[in-house]
């Protein structure tokens, strides 16, 4: 039987080179193989911006374009939008039962994003239970596998603690309804951002390179990019460690060889950041330059990506639907 991938995004903002190792090129990869479903996961970018609904339904069409331009194909892979699926607002009702408010709080990427957004006197219960949402999500669709960056794993964790709850408390009349998921983690599950700081590369952040920007704000970005703060003169001798520079050659450039020998030029002396920010801003061109130009091909006809989107959410619907079916029936709910 065809395994299922379901994996997606918040349209908070378009998407960055993280999106792109930590999950965009996973999807690309197997979405022949897999029956493969896309979530624009707007009821969750709600729970932290609830209070910015334009900003929200704005980059809905931003992230379908993002996908198209990264090469994700509307003839196999289904993208589909969260809030046009009832039944997952419906699921995610169901498997709050199943969990603690102690749990919620335990969850460690739930604690980072509090720490971050100032949420930790007065947190909104809906960005709190956002893992069970996305929990639902990814049962509703049983899927089998999920592509993820790092920072997810404990929501695939927690997801697959409410699966065996779930078939537990409410075991169907021919087995279990919903199914296991799985991470699937990138080559590079959590890029640094720009400024060199503990938080990942994020929209909500301010620290990222997208992958619609343009070739000079590409080429500011990394001219601005944070290096190794005692790395001052050309001679000094530079630490690779922890360098987003570094991170991001690492990440993107197919010459390891290459890369390799500046780092060990960089170590000794000799070698200056701007040498090292030409060689990415390189790198960085080469793979952006198609995507931006497949993106900008994409963007003539909006109106026919829209249609795309929305014949993708009706087959993402139906799927769902029949998952709450049999939801119901397991559960004895009246009139199923
Ligand atoms: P926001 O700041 O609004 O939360 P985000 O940049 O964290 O945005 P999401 O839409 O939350 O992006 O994440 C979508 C997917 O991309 C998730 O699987 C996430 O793990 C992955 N991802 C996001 N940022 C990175 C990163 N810097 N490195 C690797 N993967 C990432
Ligand atoms: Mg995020």
């Amino acid at each position: 039987m065809t395994r299922t991938i379901l994996t997606g995004d918040r349209p908070t903002g378009p998407l960055h080179l993280g999106h792109y190792v930590g999950s965009l090129q996973q999807r690309v990869a197997l979405q022949r193989e897999y029956a493969t479903y896309v979530l624009i996961a707007d009821l969750q970018a709600l729970t932290d911006h609830f209070d910015a609904p334009e900003q929200v339904r704005a980059n809905v069409l931003e992230v379908m374009l993002d996908y198209l331009a990264v090469g994700l194909d509307p003839a196999v892979a289904t993208m589909v939008v969260q809030s046009q699926v009832p039944e997952l607002a419906e699921l995610t009702m169901y498997l709050l039962n199943l969990v603690s408010v102690a749990r919620l709080q335990r969850n460690p990427t739930v604690k980072d994003e509090m720490r971050q957004k100032g949420f930790e006197a007065d947190v909104p219960a809906g960005f709190l239970v956002y893992p069970v949402s996305q929990a639902a999500d990814i049962a509703a669709f049983k899927a089998d596998l999920v592509p993820v960056g790092g920072d997810q794993v404990p929501m695939i964790e927690q997801a697959v603690e409410l699966v065996r709850r779930f078939n537990r408390t409410y075991p169907g009349a021919s087995g279990p309804v919903l199914v296991e998921p799985e991470a699937l983690l990138g080559p590079v599950s959590r890029l640094p951002g720009t400024d060199g700081g503990a938080a990942k590369m994020s929209k909500s952040l301010g620290n990222v390179i997208n992958l619609s920007d343009p070739a000079d704000e590409v080429a500011r970005k990394v001219r601005g990019m944070f290096t190794d703060p005692r790395h001052l003169r050309v001679e000094d001798p530079g630490t690779v460690e922890g360098n987003p520079v570094f991170a991001y050659l690492d990440a993107f450039d197919p010459d390891r060889a290459a890369v390799d020998a500046l780092k060990a030029r960089y170590r000794a002396g000799g070698l200056g950041d701007s040498v090292v920010k030409a060689r990415l801003t390189e790198v960085l061109e080469a793979l952006l330059a198609p995507i931006r130009r497949r993106r900008a091909e994409w963007a003539r006809d909006l109106g026919g990506v829209g249609r795309l989107l929305d014949e993708g959410t009706t087959r993402g619907r139906a799927m769902a639907a029949a998952t709450l079916a049999e939801v119901r029936r397991a559960m004895r709910l009246y009139g199923s």
